[in-house]
């Protein structure tokens, strides 16, 4: 496998190394193919927000698997996870897919069909997967990687994307007043989290929505990170500004592969079959995804988001605490249970800003965090993420481990 990895990532690329290989995990725990345990502070990059092998999970994807692992027909399962979806985001139907890459691009077509227009507009730093025509100034890997866009991706691919500065709202006035009749949609993460977190400005997603309202484009929310992980709806849950369309992916698949687009019925409807916009998948809906993801939404319970949040904010207050003690210079940004730590000081609000941080103090506060027994994110451009399943008792070791991680850093 080229660098030794299915999803970039994973490689030690940004801090050096080589990736623990993971056997198993349980609870708050993974388990490495030496038999080394660590605390888990990446989940999955998301997904696991009920902790590992949750019970209920488990007991659910067993269930599905003994009545047969894929029909291509439609089943009861892709109903009540559509409906678990509609209840808590704002979206009146959904289509599943497998990926949150097939979600964004899957929208941007069903924005482009609806509107009859090819441009979009997306930001700096945010990332929506890794399809051509969002491969252009994104985050996560992207960022990790210092690459501005990737190879193998066309100029012609990338022609009809805008990119402009993120929380840069008169950028995007001047977009529109410049290419207003040519804009199909506007792609934004709803809270991005992929340069590390950036919250947006306070009005910043309420003016993308009256912007795009005013010149007929389409808003579409990627919540396929935040999606019922920063709350019960996710960031719209906190921010409550809607998306035309809305993309998930991640916790609502309960670390199986399952994602999902959505949004208002009358645009849902140019979709084939109901329309011409055509979108499809030999595995959308699995019934195993579908049975883990309907069992992670049903057990994230306010009590779960209760915990996460808990979770993170000690977690966070730990890692400030420690490198403040250092006087390591840096920045906590946070949205909802979701924080990242800038190795730099100053607030973080576009990608530029995010490019500006120590990332070889990071390396020697992940190894030394990793040589005491907690997996921190293996880049400072990615997310920490708790899971309810983080007790008093894995906090306990961050607690401990983290203070030598930040005299390494120091
Ligand atoms: N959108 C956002 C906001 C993401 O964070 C990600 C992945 O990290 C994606 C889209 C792509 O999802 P996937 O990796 O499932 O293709």
């Amino acid at each position: 496998m080229p660098g030794g990895v299915n999803s970039p990532v994973r490689a030690f690329g940004a801090v050096g190394g080589t990736p623990r290989f993971i056997a198993s995990a349980r609870g708050p725990y993974l388990t490495d193919a030496d038999g080394n345990e660590y605390v888990d502070l990446i989940c999955s990059w998301g997904p696991m927000i009920l902790g590992h092998a949750h019970p209920a999970v488990v007991e659910a994807v067993q269930r599905a698997a003994a009545l047969g692992t894929s029909y291509g027909a439609p089943t009861q399962g892709e109903v009540e996870l559509a409906e678990e979806i509609v209840a808590r985001a704002p979206v009146e139907q959904v289509r599943l897919v497998n990926s949150g890459t097939e979600a964004t691009m899957s929208a941007i077509r069903l924005a482009r069909g609806f509107t009859g227009r090819s441009k979009i507009v997306k930001f700096s730093g945010c990332y929506h997967g890794h399809a051509d025509g969002l491969l252009a100034s994104a985050g996560s890997g992207v960022a990790t990687f210092g690459l501005p866009d990737s190879p193998g991706v066309t100029g012609a691919a990338t022609a009809d994307t805008i990119v402009l500065g993120y929380n840069d709202l008169s950028a995007v006035e001047e977009a529109f007043a410049a290419n207003g009749d040519e804009i199909a949609c506007v792609i934004t993460e709803a809270c991005p989290a992929n340069m590390g977190i950036v919250p947006p400005r306070d009005d910043f997603n309420l003016r993308l929505k009256a912007l795009c309202t005013q010149y007929g484009a389409l808003l579409i929310m990627d919540e396929v990170l935040t999606g019922f992980r920063v709350s019960r709806s996710g960031w719209y849950g906190i921010d409550g500004v809607a998306g035309d369309l809305v993309t998930f992916g991640k916790v609502m698949g309960g670390g199986l592969p399952a994602a999902a687009f959505g949004g208002r019925a009358d645009i849902m409807a140019k979709l084939a079959p109901a329309g011409p916009v055509y979108q499809a998948g030999t595995l959308s809906g699995n019934p195993l995804a579908t049975a883990a993801g309907l069992a992670t939404l049903r057990g994230a319970t306010d009590e779960v988001y209760a915990r996460v949040d808990h979770a993170a904010e000690t977690v966070a207050g730990l890692a400030t605490a420690a490198l403040a003690k250092e006087g390591v210079p840096h920045r906590l940004q946070t949205a909802g249970n979701l924080f990242s730590i800038f190795f730099a000081d100053g607030e973080v609000r576009d990608f530029a800003a995010a490019q500006r941080q120590d990332t070889k103090r990071y390396a020697a506060f992940f190894h030394t965090a990793l040589e005491h027994g907690v997996h921190l994110p293996p880049s400072s451009y990615e997310a920490w993420f708790l899971s309810a399943a983080h007790d008093d008792a894995a906090l306990e070791r961050i607690a401990e481990a983290l203070p030598h991680a930040a005299r390494a850093a120091a």
